[in-house]
């Protein structure tokens, strides 16, 4: 999956820091980091962050392809 967060829009309110540690983290007072590829893992972690978040600064893309999913099959 794949996070982008508009740090513009970001007032370092640490919601996702909190509900999703190993995506999002705070770096100081108020400087987010985040990991922009998180596991598939940490995903519910990482939506549950994304609906916390106050501002709704956070985008979560889920890539989920037939190419992730398709098995090649031979008879
Ligand atoms: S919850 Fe939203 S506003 Fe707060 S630190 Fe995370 S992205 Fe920024």
């Amino acid at each position: 999956m794949r996070v982008v967060v508009d740090l513009s829009r970001c007032q370092g309110y640490a919601q996702c820091a909190f509900l999703a540690p190993d995506a999002f983290r705070m770096h100081g007072e108020e400087a987010l980091m985040y990991d922009p590829n998180p596991d598939d893992s940490q995903r519910d972690q990482v939506l549950r962050a994304a609906a916390a978040c106050p501002i709704q600064a956070i985008l979560v893309e889920q890539l989920e392809g037939p190419a992730m999913t398709v098995e090649a099959r031979r008879s």
